[in-house]
């Protein structure tokens, strides 16, 4: 029987902040009526809170289950905080939440295993009844699940297996918070159906920060082929395999090791190699024979009790995946400090991966940078009918000056120094103009930056590389009054940099050296094949392939200023490019406004509207 609740009676606060109620509703509509709902609501709206109530209504009165997905573990705590005040108010609400096995097993000898030698020896000690908090687990009856305990903290005092109690939540609970893995990875989704009777045609899928979609996918199905594994792997059948086809499995590694030396001899001094698919597998091997060998290996005499994962697995894993799905993907050789390896990356999530999102009742797609609904139905390969959209611009959009330069560019074809200089100069008169504070100097690519940074001539100046990570760039900032950080559009720092202090933000000027369009590569060459299959309208594709997501990194780089209402940046858009109409319109539906401005009046404008603050 259904039973029917007002969103007031599940709503947790005082007020409506604005939006909030509308977005509710259009979220209890679309869950209640099935479909995709696409919410492009800024960081800090209380769309997370919105979301959950119009989901739960819908959930309550159809009898269906939610399933909210977030992309880390980390990020599970903003849902659950708010689900925690939701519960206090209204009792039908009950959620749990599961997260990366390892992270929630008990034993800490297992923490220093990777993830899948992790995976076996759980399920080797499951099997042989030695792991006594499972053994606990199954024995308890009628755990009642309450998303307001902790299920680590609670499995640990009593000794019984997190994860697992976790999993006996799910199905007892109207909401599951989880990863993104659980849902979106074939494999791992095989697993939790047959474990905890998932039925997606009965289920409401909330995506969180949903523009990670699409990446987290291919990065969570990427494989690796590493030349030492291939090393160890001829030394292990060589000397544990005793089945007949062993010469031929020794023979077949031996001349894959031959071609990677052929490859190192290659790519010279190039920093990657793009292999042709199709002239790869140049031995073919059978992902079955390898498999088979594997396990051999594994259980070999002496050996019962347990091995870790074999090498040769690791191997069989990666032809798996590289016959199996037949989605895109590319293959890409690197030299490494160690070792040398190829790399298997999908171009666009396969459509197995995102089989949840077409097969749930309804699906709510959130975050505060969406892309276009057209790129992500496109890039996650959903139906154009079933969509809707709702959006908001950020109520700090306007504390944002936004101007833009015509007369430069980051287009190969004006890459010379002439264009350097000017770039230079331009980036070096933002940071003049400012009497202190943090400006974020955000290139089209790595390369880019590596042309125009020599004749910035600043001293204070930290430059972001492909590895540097986020702590590294905070912990140089400390202390320092006035500072410029050069960065890549595609790298760790224009994507997540936030540096406050007594939350202001310090970022006061933003310099967007060039639109950020792909560099060209065989990659994107895949990528653009399968838009015009998609969109069978050659402009389209291009569109897809380099303007959106250039434009896209743009609108992320100029969220890291203006955090708060307390905040107050400048932008300098630099590049021609920026004034198409297309281009435009995109950044305009983010509430952010261009305006055109003569070099020559660039520092006079600045200093004009800090000064009016
Ligand atoms: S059953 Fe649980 S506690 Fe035991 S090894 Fe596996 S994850 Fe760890």
């Amino acid at each position: 029987m259904s039973v029917l609740i007002s969103l007031e009676s599940i709503f947790p606060y005082v007020k409506w902040r604005k939006g909030q109620r509308e977005l509710a509703e259009e979220v209890y509509r679309v869950s209640k009526e099935g479909g995709t709902l696409f919410v492009n609501y800024p960081t800090g709206s209380g769309k997370t809170v919105a979301i959950l109530t119009g989901a739960l209504k819908a959930a309550v009165e159809k009898d269906l289950k939610i399933y909210y997905l977030v992309k880390t573990k980390n990020q599970l705590i903003s849902p659950i905080n708010e689900l925690k005040k939701i519960k206090s108010r209204q009792k039908v609400v009950t959620f749990s939440y599961i997260y990366n096995k390892k992270d929630m097993c008990l034993l800490k000898s297992l923490k220093g295993l990777d993830y899948l030698d992790f995976l076996r020896y759980c399920s080797f000690l499951i099997k042989n009844k030695r792991c006594p908090y499972y053994r606990k687990a199954v024995k308890l009856q009628g755990y009642l699940s309450n998303g307001d305990v902790n299920v680590y903290k609670y499995g640990e005092e009593m000794s019984v297996c997190p994860y697992e109690l976790a999993k006996k939540n799910i199905p007892n609970t109207l909401i599951t918070i989880s990863v993104y893995n659980y849902l979106f990875n074939p494999d791992i989704r095989a697993i939790i159906e047959r474990e905890v009777n998932l039925r997606l045609e009965r289920s409401i899928l909330i995506v969180d920060e949903g523009h990670n979609l699409p990446d987290s996918i291919i990065s969570m199905l990427a494989r690796e082929l590493r030349r030492d594994w291939i090393m160890r792997a001829r030394k292990e059948v060589a000397k544990f395999y005793k089945g007949e086809d062993k010469e031929s499995i020794i023979g077949e590694l031996t001349r894959l090791l031959s071609y990677f030396k052929y490859l190192e001899r290659k790519i010279g001094g190039r920093k990657y190699l793009e292999l042709n698919y199709d002239e790869f597998p140049v031995y073919e091997l059978d992902p079955d024979k390898l498999f088979k060998a594997a396990l051999a290996i594994e259980r070999r005499e002496g050996n019962e009790l347990f091995s870790p994962l074999s090498y040769i697995r690791k191997i069989a894993e990666f032809w798996k995946e590289l016959r199996t799905r037949r989605a895109a993907k590319v293959l890409i050789f690197e030299r490494g400090f160690k070792t040398s390896v190829v790399k298997l990356l999908y171009v666009l999530p396969p459509p197995d991966s995102t089989d949840p999102l077409r097969k749930a009742h309804a699906a709510i797609v959130m975050s505060g940078t969406l892309p276009p609904a057209e790129h992500l139905i496109f890039t996650l390969n959903l139906q154009d009918k079933n969509v809707r959209s709702i959006g908001m611009s950020s109520p700090y959009a306007v504390n944002l000056k936004i101007l833009g330069i015509k007369g430069v560019s980051s287009r190969y074809t004006e890459r010379y120094e002439e264009n350097f200089i000017k770039m230079a100069k331009l980036i070096r008169e933002v940071y003049d103009s400012l009497p202190e504070g943090i400006v974020l100097a955000v290139f089209s690519s790595y390369d880019y930056l590596r042309y125009i940074i020599p004749y910035v001539k600043i001293q204070d100046v930290i430059v972001e590389r492909e590895n540097t990570t986020l702590e590294e760039i905070n912990s140089k900032v400390r202390g320092k009054n006035k500072l410029l950080i050069a960065c890549s559009a595609w790298g760790k720092v224009a994507e997540g940099i936030e540096i406050k202090v007594n939350e202001k933000s310090l970022i006061r000027a933003i310099v967007i050296a060039g639109l950020p369009v792909p560099e060209p590569s065989s990659y994107r060459e895949k990528f653009y094949e399968i838009m015009l299959a998609r969109t069978r309208d050659k402009d389209k594709a291009w569109k897809h392939t380099y303007v959106i997501p250039a434009v896209m990194k743009v609108i992320q780089a100029l969220g890291r200023s203006v955090r708060s209402e307390n905040d107050r940046a400048v932008a300098v858009l630099l590049d021609d490019r920026f004034f198409e109409q297309y281009v435009l319109n995109i950044i305009n539906s983010y509430g952010y406004k261009v305006e055109e401005i003569n070099p020559r009046l660039l520092k006079n404008s600045i200093l004009s509207f800090f000064n009016k603050a």
